[in-house]
């Protein structure tokens, strides 16, 4: 039975998340066998042709698409971005040097946790006494002259941020946290000295990580192989092109079909016009009237997480139930905040944001 057969509510979840339907569908038509190959992506080893070939083909596509630099190495780990949180410290923080963060959101704050636990950290800025309900501005930041890097979360997830252009560092390494945006519109990588992602909003299932390290910062972590645990070591990923040890043969394949996709949406400069016509729909909603109230300061609204609450807890309830019930999935705000987000990435099509839009104008009417 074709995958389009199949009845499918609109998934507002953040992730793991909706992922294009004609990627399932590949992957549903040659689970069994993969064509030649007579055998199953999930069955066959990692050290095979089959595989390699993968591989290179999803770190090809995941450097067209975001032009990355030949000074910079693609790597396909697990652990979740979270494991990020502790790699990045004990990779790039020197003993005696210090790492500034921003603390732009739940996430970040995560982050900042773990690397006290490796080194010395700044908190350059911090919104957390405005619930992170925006973005520090440059005006803010107290950096530390020849930080060992500055790490900022570029989409937040659970508030609904999201930085229209990054903080400027000067010569000090830029860390991006990029898990909730990653390649939903165009990336200058360039600006970075790593970016870090998991796979499961925006570009696949999860299992996976995404990090993007210039060589010069990789060079700090081939001054860690004796001390480093090796499996947290970026330059033995590197070096072993992400096959030290099994990674996630499925995910990697799944993502190189997402990467795919994408580039048949016009890469990322096409993906960011329909992802940025598939906000604007929704913020104009919420913004109609005064009934809904987006909780993202304007200038810095997210276009993957959009987060609005209503006059009354009980309202929320209600509109989560009956949302559900219309097919319009995973509407509930993250549990630390409450509220709504929607959470709207690359393969969430057009039509859910126009049935959500349509659900927000009935319920409004019923009970405004
Ligand atoms: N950073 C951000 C911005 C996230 O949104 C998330 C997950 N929602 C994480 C980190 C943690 O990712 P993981 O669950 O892959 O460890």
């Amino acid at each position: 039975m074709s995958m389009t057969a199949v009845h499918r509510v609109f998934n507002f979840a953040a992730g793991p998340a909706v992922l294009p339907v004609p990627v399932l569908e590949e992957i549903q038509r040659d689970l069994i066998a993969l064509p030649g190959v007579g055998m199953s992506v999930i069955e066959i080893s990692h050290r095979s042709k089959t595989f390699e070939a993968i591989l290179a083909q999803a770190e090809s596509d995941i450097r067209t698409l975001g032009g990355v630099p030949a000074n910079y190495k693609v790597l396909f780990l697990q652990g979740g971005a979270s494991t990020q949180f502790s790699m990045v410290p004990m990779n790039l923080l020197d003993a005696g040097a210090t790492a500034d963060y921003i603390d732009c959101g739940s996430w970040a704050e995560k982050a900042i946790k773990e690397a006290r636990k490796v080194g010395t950290v700044n908190v350059a800025a911090s919104t957390k006494d405005a619930n992170y309900s925006r973005l520090p501005r440059q005006s803010e930041l107290r950096l530390t002259p020849g930080a060992a890097y500055l790490h900022v979360t570029s989409n937040n997830t659970i508030e609904g941020t999201e930085y229209k252009s990054l903080p400027e560092t000067g010569s000090v390494p830029l860390v991006n946290d990029t898990s909730s945006d990653m390649f939903s519109r165009p990336i200058d990588v360039a600006r970075h000295g790593l970016i870090y992602a998991g796979a499961q909003k925006n570009m696949g299932p999860a299992g996976l990580t995404i990090v993007i390290v210039r060589d010069d910062l990789l060079q700090r972590s081939v001054a860690r192989k004796a001390t480093l645990p090796t499996m947290l070591n970026y330059a033995v990923h590197a070096e072993n092109n992400s096959l030290y040890n099994t990674p996630s043969t499925f995910a990697v394949y799944a993502l190189g079909l997402v990467m795919k996709w994408l580039l048949q949406q016009g890469g990322l400069a096409g993906m960011a016009t329909v992802n940025e016509r598939k906000a604007a729909k929704l913020y104009a909603e919420i913004d109609r009237t005064g009934f809904y109230r987006g909780t993202a300061a304007r200038d810095d609204r997210s276009l993957m997480n959009i987060t609005f609450r209503l006059a009354s807890e009980e309202l929320e309830k209600r509109f989560v139930k009956e949302s559900t019930a219309a097919g319009l999935d995973g509407l509930k705000g993250h549990r630390s905040v409450g509220g709504m987000r929607a959470s709207i990435y690359n393969a969430f099509p057009e039509e859910g944001i126009d049935a959500l839009v349509a659900f927000m104008r009935d319920f409004e009417q019923k009970n405004g």
